[in-house]
């Protein structure tokens, strides 16, 4: 077979000792030992002067169009993926190569299992790949935008209103769906509800959200609660635009709402110590934070009860701090800690769910399609098996090549038999799991706020694995794959540049990786608190 060798270096790793002539000698040595013949070789060092690299990318791309045929080149060898693919455009171009030529790509150091998990690897780095063809930084943001600082919203309009084909007015209250908005917010500004009795209430009387999930739960009801949307505020890109369609609720009310969020004016029973029971750690010694109400008596009369949480710890070392909170304290530091998983606009965070989508959907195709050969080769070895043993039976095969011949047979079988029961561990709806979990990680806080302290120890244990507290600090240990999101390393400074391909594509992969085995208890749990909140 014929191929066509490209070998690339930086100055940066010229200088760090990664040279052209290392990648030609193990991409040569590979082709020899393949039986492969390299048709040409191109080869490109970037240097000073920017834009060799792209000027050598497409001499190759070019060249490849123009003679695959004719010389039958099957494939471009390379030393890894990023020599061929820094720039992510270029990957999209080579998939086009593949598509109309046949000419595949292929690496000495194949970064890329076999399975499940090497097929997400490389939808990982295609959907990172697609983000960087389509248009979405440049012109549909611009058009998002004017659309905006016009006053109206891009894309589907929130519950409560429809898009209508009206040039002057493209988005309406829509006459049902806007009343129920309406109850849902006068309702909760009462303090009297949590959102797990608002939802049971409202399905009570009948009201549903959409016929695929018609009950409103807790993130549904929390997306509409803190949506400043429904006040005529068009939030975009951190910045506050006037919108021009119809409000229907009234303002004082929405702010009622959002003090019973902020955990002000709520009406829901008196404290319960739901930090207590180990659910925090002292920093200090380890020892399970304990809590409890203290009752001061009013001048006015009354009785005014607060929770605290301390480390029961009464042998102290010295430098052990006295590690008190009052509840108000604990629950605003924790708020603060969970709204570090959102993603640093909606935009990213919209392509990131769609991302995980599409890397799953075809993870899901190739599993099928691997686990049909898998089970096509097992019944042909089987029969083959048969066949041997008759052979024998029948004196047409003697002994020796019959145990031989068996032996290698049975071989393969096991083999095949463990790789068809490795295949069958992957879950098809992992990719639906994931999106879900991702859901969940970006409305945690408003999720937090409308739950009652059962419900926010649950959410700590999907999210944490450790809860540690200081005198003036709060630490969670993250799950996989929330610490990612999180702690986000690859950014030195924490905030980074999300249009760079590297910490995208690390990010999504380290966020789908989790579900790629079957889920941990905890992400199925999170699963639960947030199903899919489609417009
Ligand atoms: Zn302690």
């Amino acid at each position: 077979m014929n191929v066509v060798i490209w070998a690339r270096v930086s100055s940066r790793e010229q200088r760090e000792g990664y040279s052209i002539d290392a990648q030609l000698r193990a991409t040569r040595d590979r082709a020899t030992k393949n039986g492969w013949t390299a048709v040409r070789e191109f080869v490109v060092a970037e240097s000073a002067k920017r834009g060799a690299e792209r000027l050598a990318f497409n001499e190759m791309f070019r060249w490849v169009r123009a003679n695959a045929r004719k010389d039958k080149i099957q494939a471009i060898l390379s030393h890894k993926l990023d020599r061929v693919c820094r720039n992510m455009r270029d990957a999209v171009r080579l998939q086009e190569l593949e598509d109309d030529c046949g000419v595949q790509l292929s690496f000495v150091e194949n970064q890329f299992s076999p399975g499940a998990a090497g097929a997400l690897s490389f939808n990982v780095m295609a959907a990172v790949a697609q983000y960087y063809s389509d248009n979405l930084r440049t012109e549909v943001l611009k058009g998002m935008d004017e659309k905006v600082r016009q006053g109206w919203p891009t894309g589907h309009a929130p519950f409560g209103y429809v898009n209508v084909d009206d040039r002057d007015e493209p988005v309406k209250p829509h006459p049902e769906k806007a009343k129920v908005v309406t109850r849902i917010f006068e309702l909760y500004a009462t303090g009297d509800w949590t959102f797990e009795r608002l939802s049971d209430y409202l399905a009570s009387e009948g009201l549903t959200y959409q016929p695929s999930q018609p009950r409103f739960n807790r993130t549904t009801l929390a997306y509409i609660l803190n949506n400043r949307f429904y006040v005529g505020e068009l939030v975009r890109n951190g910045r506050t635009y006037p919108g021009k369609y119809k409000v229907f609720i009234d303002r004082t009310v929405f702010d009622a709402c959002q003090d019973v969020l902020q955990g002000r004016n709520r009406r829901t029973g008196h404290p319960t110590l739901m930090f207590s029971g180990g659910l925090l750690r002292c920093a200090f010694c380890g020892r399970a934070v304990t809590g409890e109400v203290i009752c001061r008596e009013l001048a006015a009369g009354g009785v005014n009860a607060h929770a605290y949480y301390k480390c029961p710890n009464n042998n102290r070392a010295p430098n052990h701090p006295n590690v008190r909170w009052r509840e108000a304290d604990l629950d605003a530091a924790i708020t603060e800690d969970l709204q570090s998983l959102r993603m640093p606009t909606p935009e990213i965070a919209e392509w990131f769910r769609e991302a995980i989508r599409s890397a799953f959907a075809d993870v899901t195709v190739g599993e099928r399609i691997r686990k049909q050969a898998l089970a096509k080769r097992q019944a042909e070895l089987r029969a083959m098996l048969d066949r041997l043993l008759n052979g024998f039976l029948s004196g047409a095969i003697d002994e020796p090549i019959f145990k031989a011949k068996s032996d290698e047979l049975k071989n393969e079988l096991s083999r095949v038999e463990a790789d068809l029961e490795s295949a069958a561990v992957y879950d098809p709806e992992a990719g639906t799991l994931a999106v879900r979990v991702f859901d969940f990680s970006q409305n945690l806080a408003e999720c937090w706020h409308g739950s009652n302290s059962v419900q926010k120890r649950e959410i700590l244990n999907c999210v944490s694995s450790n809860r540690l507290v200081s005198d003036v600090n709060l630490a969670l240990t993250k799950r996989k794959p929330f610490d990612f999101i999180a702690e986000r390393p690859f950014f030195k400074d924490g905030r980074g540049d999300w249009t760079k391909f590297e910490p995208l594509r690390q990010a999504l992969a380290a966020f789908s990786q989790p579900f790629l085995a079957p889920p941990a208890p905890y992400l199925l749990a999170a699963g639960r608190f947030a199903l899919p909140q489609s417009a």
